[in-house]
């Protein structure tokens, strides 16, 4: 019986590496993607990241602008 288990098996048969966070397939470590396609793809997400991140920003600050101004505004318009 061995003590090994299904990871150190893995590990023995392919060495020290990583996965393409692109595609899954097994690379080099020292690689962040495995091929030039992915690592264009790669770049496509980050930027669609960005640009989604970036909304998210503006749409929070809008929200918070707005309910500032409700706080101050209610106030002043509702007569009392
Ligand atoms: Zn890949």
């Amino acid at each position: 019986m061995s003590n090994s288990s299904w990871k150190d098996q893995i590990q023995k048969k392919w060495g020290p590496h990583k996965h393409c966070p692109i595609c899954g397939r097994a690379m080099a470590r020292e690689k962040s993607l495995c091929s030039q396609s992915c690592n264009d793809n790669y770049t496509a997400q980050e930027k669609k990241k960005k640009k989604k991140g970036r909304r998210n920003t503006i749409m929070m600050v809008g929200c918070l602008v707005a309910m500032i101004l409700i706080m101050f505004v209610i106030p002043f318009a509702t007569p009392s």
